[in-house]
């Protein structure tokens, strides 16, 4: 520490803190474009202090805007994708109940995890560059999106279009398991099966009705026993309903599905599996639609390159950086590694309690996690 020259600006946990307190404490849930847009309003201004170079594209569907924000350095070429969120999945008023607070090592707080805290750590690492007068070799794009909870419906073309503009992107998602980092995601996949069956009076006229519950049960054990671990495919029906009364033989039944797969062949093998599902009971019509909504990430040798260099500047940094085995949680990741951009994702604050009410993010990971990043801006070549 004392090495350091007078005026070189340094890292400190502190001021990182005081940041993320200010991020969280804007609420953003995806659905309330007005809250997500306050949001982007505090992040828009902090870096036009910065002098980058914004744009600000208008929401639509009922989500927030889309800012992307880019270095003045680095000329137009490609360069780095740094890529966060900044909604999350938490209602207003929240905080009243996951109070922002710190206690020793652990700091609460709506989406501090999942992930103001790790897009704060990108601003901020910007923002050390400027102070420090320093530049990085590409220059680097800064994208915030506005509804990444809910799939990037509305900001899903843009992030590829971005992706394919330039070299890396870096994602920042939470850590996981003690530091951990991202280098391949399942893809998911949503389906919803719609059952259309024969109404009749439970009691008087039994025997015509065609139960479209009684059909979708036998779906949803099928749809279920499509999982297979040892492959790493997951089928979850997570929503149905269905029927009118008690006492009618239900006419229409539906149920939603999530599908998790480790790669494209298995998404598409098993996509055509779901989409033909069929019944054996007469007179009753199914009907399936959906597909992959995230492709797979998958750790290829690119994305293996750049996972060593970043374990390289983390041992310098001071500590050892892994990364984890292939998760079943999507992210804005699986489209960038997608269309063949290399992709380290994860690279947020660690913590826990993603998308729970007890939330939280560990204080010690915020100075190494931000050394991380504006190592990763300053090298990445
Ligand atoms: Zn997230």
């Amino acid at each position: 520490m004392n090495e350091q020259p007078r005026n070189e600006p340094v890292i400190r946990a502190e001021e990182i803190f005081e940041g993320i307190r200010d991020w969280v404490a804007i609420e953003s849930p995806s659905g309330d474009a007005a809250a997500v847009n306050r949001m982007a309003d505090h992040v828009q201004a902090g870096l036009a202090r910065l002098g980058a170079v914004i744009e600000r594209t208008p929401g639509r569907d009922g989500f927030g805007d889309i800012l992307k924000a880019r270095t003045q350095w680095g000329g137009d070429g490609p360069g780095i994708l740094v890529l966060s969120h900044i909604d999350t999945v938490h209602p207003i008023g929240m905080i009243q109940k996951l109070k922002f607070e710190r206690r020793g090592d652990v700091v609460f707080g709506p989406g501090i995890y999942d992930m103001k805290g790790g897009a704060y750590l990108a601003y901020y690492a910007y923002q050390h560059l400027v102070r420090a007068g320093r530049q990085t070799p590409l220059p680097v794009t800064f994208m915030f999106v506005p509804e990444e909870e809910v799939g990037s419906p509305t900001s899903r073309e843009m992030i590829e279009a971005e992706a394919r503009k330039n070299k890396y992107v870096l994602v920042t998602e939470p850590a996981r398991d003690g530091g951990k980092i991202v280098t391949s995601r399942k893809g998911v996949g949503r389906f919803v099966v719609e059952v259309e069956g024969r109404p009749a009076h439970a009691g008087a006229r039994h025997e015509d009705g065609r139960s479209a519950v009684r059909a979708l049960a036998k779906l949803i054990l099928e749809i279920e026993g499509m999982t297979d671990y040892a492959r790493g495919i997951t089928t979850n029906v997570g929503l149905i309903s269905g029927g009118t009364g008690v006492n009618v033989v239900p006419q229409f039944a539906t149920a939603e599905v999530d599908l998790r797969v480790p790669d494209a062949a298995t998404g598409e093998e098993m996509v055509a599996r779901i989409l033909a599902l069929s019944t054996d009971e007469p007179d009753v019509q199914v009907r399936v639609t959906g597909g992959m909504n995230r492709p797979p990430y998958v750790k290829d040798e690119k994305i293996a390159k750049l996972f060593d260099h970043a374990k390289m500047l983390a041992a310098e940094i001071g500590f050892d950086l892994q990364d984890c085995p292939i998760t079943g949680g999507g992210s804005d990741g699986n489209f960038t590694a997608a269309v063949g951009v290399p992709t380290l994702d994860g690279l947020g604050v660690d913590g826990k309690g993603a998308h729970t009410d007890y939330e939280q993010a560990y204080y010690s990971s915020f100075e190494p996690r931000a050394k991380l990043m504006l190592r990763l801006l300053e090298t990445l070549t």
